[in-house]
């Protein structure tokens, strides 16, 4: 590579093929291709796992027992045998010149092969007593080859793939000496450069694989996650301001005489949440691009008074709303509450004699008669139905909509960029109606930058006055069980009623619907705990009408009990209700848990809510924990990035996300918010990133159009 040629990008490194460099014979290529290393940038983009800094190894001659070091030595001997268990056991000795240590291996096979005698180690473990001397068993082991110098790399490897962590440093050197004529491209802008006092990426690169002392990794690191988390804001601010100079939307006149009645005649004051949540919405759906914000609240935060207002705002503009729900029991729910906070609201009509007409919602639901639905849809059609509540239904081909102009729909995952696309189509004259997305379940403010990028986000994190935590135990063993028993039928015996919830039981549904009826069995039968009581049934297999049927005697208190699957876990509101019990509560995340605690402790009776099991592992032992221990959503989600890591809590929307390697949207939270800063600066400077073609074209390789899909996709 002759030294005149400009500086490499990482597109130039991805065209190159680790197979030509040197050593990497046909044979280590698809090692690599297995580990998904292809190019020479997913070479240099193949992080250390750790490093070993030489200077702090233990002598053999001075291990203490029990205690985690790592000792460097070659090897002396192995060998191996199968065990008892017809396992294949793997021992060692190694040595370092002051004394020889014996490792064994159970079940790896593969240690016999790696621990030829001669060859160089690390190990890590723990030594303890074994007739006489020291022993480590199950170590971590490390070829060393012949690195030299005081620190060295340590690789994520794969014993299938088999190249050892020694050969990939050995890659990898060999790779940034090359790089070295041309040097690498840093595509940031110097002035971002200087005011973190990042390292330039060519030297970061070198540092985070080839440290000469620890400070190099660590600075390396910090600037490799910042491109990471700067590259994933950079795309996602950039889609949704395309999203907004290039979707034709309404702009609503907002702040009407139809907001001020519905507001004048809540038997409450609002929250200062929900009042901030009204502005911004407000504020959005003023524009003349279509809104698309996510409304995150907790349980009982009151979410639907403000869907509400966003509602209103369309109808006040003689444009029609819809809010659509997960599932046909919460679609009901809604509509009921609906109802009651609208009253007999009407709307002012200039057109209309006397000057008013009644507002008009509607049910749209599998539940209700054919003739009532084609009515409710004729309405829609002219015009005459206002607000409109249902499930998918309601963006189904056939139900034609004479204006719409606000869509709400609750509880987000369920809702893709295709169904967005089929809203532009509802909307009037293929003008995109303003979305309101909300969820009960809180994530991270950090999080929710990266996962919802794209979307304006509001927080309702403030509960009406006067709501009594529920109080919250965890109910282990048989006799605690039977106190949690006894608690419901004092409960039922004081006209209060309680939930029973069972978990779902390996996706499948039979199963689920064996267990739950199980359960109503047991509790129910001769001699079961709850036999006195009234105790109804749901879960997934009972058809709409009868699910509606049960809702309504549970509602109306005909049933002291529900025992059920998660079905009601969302949104589900009868204040009455007061006990919470979760069986097998060990299976149950944390948000799920705290969902189900939220349909408890709604109105103001003391409730509480028991979660009742034995923790099958360490991490459920700690789930149950903190839910016992905050009754704070917010709380929670943080408990639950800190216990799952950030992987698990994005669910589908983040796995367009595998930019993120080094960046922890836990351990970097503050980093994410700074990247979205800096990203807004300089979109808000140059809103295609014309001045800076390489960082544009860097985003497009990495989070590359099918990824970018994924990046909209709920
Ligand atoms: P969620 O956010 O869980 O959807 P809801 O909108 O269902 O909450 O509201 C929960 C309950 O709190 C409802 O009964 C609602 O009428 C009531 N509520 C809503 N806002 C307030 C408020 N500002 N003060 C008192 N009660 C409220
Ligand atoms: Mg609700």
């Amino acid at each position: 590579m002759p030294e005149d040629d400009p500086p490499l990008t990482l597109r130039d490194l991805e065209a190159i093929s680790v197979s030509r460099l040197r050593d990497v014979g046909r044979k280590r290529a698809s090692a690599l291709t297995k580990m998904e290393i292809d190019s020479v940038l997913d070479l240099l983009q193949h992080y250390p796992r750790r490093y070993i800094d030489r200077t702090r190894q233990a002598r053999i001659a001075e291990l203490a027992p029990g205690e985690e070091v790592f000792v460097e030595g070659s090897v002396e001997r192995s060998s191996s045998r199968p065990t008892r268990r017809r396992q294949k056991l793997v021992e060692a000795v190694i040595t370092d010149g002051t004394g020889r240590l014996k490792l064994t291996f159970f079940n790896q096979p593969w240690q016999e092969e790696s621990l030829r005698p001669g060859r160089q180690v690390v190990v890590f473990g723990s030594p303890k007593p074994f007739r006489g001397s020291l022993q480590m068993t199950n170590p971590v082991v490390d070829l060393v080859g012949d690195r030299t110098g005081r620190f060295f790399a340590v690789y994520p490897q794969s014993e299938k793939a088999s190249v050892s962590t020694w050969e990939i440093a050995r890659f990898v050197e060999q790779a940034l000496n090359r790089c070295r004529p041309r040097g690498i491209l840093d595509p940031v802008p110097a002035a971002v450069l200087e005011r973190f006092q990042f390292v330039g990426r060519h030297t970061a690169l070198d540092g985070i694989h080839r440290p000469e002392a620890m400070r190099e990794s660590s600075e390396a690191r910090r600037r490799l996650m910042f491109d990471e988390l700067l590259r994933v804001q950079l795309e996602l601010v950039r889609r949704k301001r395309r999203l907004e100079r290039h979707t034709a939307g309404l702009s609503h006149a907002v702040g009407g005489e139809l907001i001020d009645r519905f507001l004048a005649r809540l038997p409450f004051p609002l929250t200062g949440a929900q009042q901030r949540a009204i502005d911004e919405i407000a504020d959005d759906l003023a524009k003349p691009h279509p809104m698309h914000r996510l409304m995150q609240g907790d349980v009982g935060a009151g979410k639907t008074v403000v869907a509400l207002c966003a509602l209103l705002t369309a109808v006040q503009g003689r444009f029609q709303g819809a809010l659509m729900a997960p599932t046909e029991v919460l679609a009901e729910q809604h509509h009921r509450t609906m109802v009651s906070l609208l009253g007999d609201l009407s709307v002012p009509d200039e057109s209309r004699l006397g000057g008013e007409r009644p507002l008009r919602v509607e049910l749209l639901s599998g539940s209700r008669g054919a003739a009532d639905r084609r009515r409710a849809a004729a309405g829609l059609a002219a015009g005459d139905v206002d607000i409109v509540v249902g499930t998918h239904a309601l963006i189904s081909e056939g139900l034609e909509y004479r204006a719409l102009g606000v869509v709400v729909i609750d509880e987000q995952h369920r809702f893709g960029v295709e169904q967005r696309a089929v809203l532009r189509d509802r909307g009037p004259g293929s003008v995109m109606p303003d979305l309101l997305v909300m969820t009960a379940t809180p994530i991270p403010r950090t999080a929710a930058m990266t996962v919802y990028g794209d979307l304006d986000v509001s927080v309702l994190d403030e509960l009406p006055a006067g709501r009594l935590p529920v109080a919250t135990s965890w109910a282990r063993g048989p006799l605690e069980e039977a106190q949690v028993w006894e608690a419901v039928r004092a409960a039922a015996s004081a006209g209060r009623q309680a939930y029973v919830v069972c978990p779902v039981i390996e996706e499948s549904e039979a199963l689920d619907v064996r267990s739950v009826t199980e359960t109503h069995e047991r509790l129910t039968g001769d001699g079961g705990e709850l036999a006195e009581l009234q105790v109804g049934l749901l879960h997934g297999r009972v058809s709409p009408a009868e699910k509606e049927a049960t809702m309504e005697l549970f509602r109306s208190g005909a049933l002291d009990v529900l025992v059920s699957t998660t079905v009601i876990e969302v949104g589900v509101d009868v204040p009455n209700a007061t006990v919470m019990v979760v069986v097998d509560a060990g299976r149950f995340g944390i948000a799920q848990l705290h969902q189900l605690r939220g349909r408890v402790g709604r109105a103001q009776h003391e409730s509480s809510c028991y979660l009742v099991g034995e923790a099958a592992t360490a991490e459920a032992e700690a789930r149950l924990t903190a839910v016992v221990a905050s009754n704070d959503g917010f709380d929670l989600a943080e408990a639950d990035l800190e216990l799952r890591g950030e992987g698990t809590i994005m669910g589908e929307r983040q796995k367009g996300r595998n930019d993120l390697r080094l960046a922890s949207l836990r351990r970097d939270k503050e980093w994410v918010a700074i990247a979205r800063g800096v990203a807004i600066e300089m979109l808000d400077a140059d809103p295609d990133l014309e001045g800076c073609p390489a960082l544009a074209d860097e985003i497009d390789l990495i989070l590359g159009d099918r990824d970018a899909e994924f990046l909209l996709k709920s």
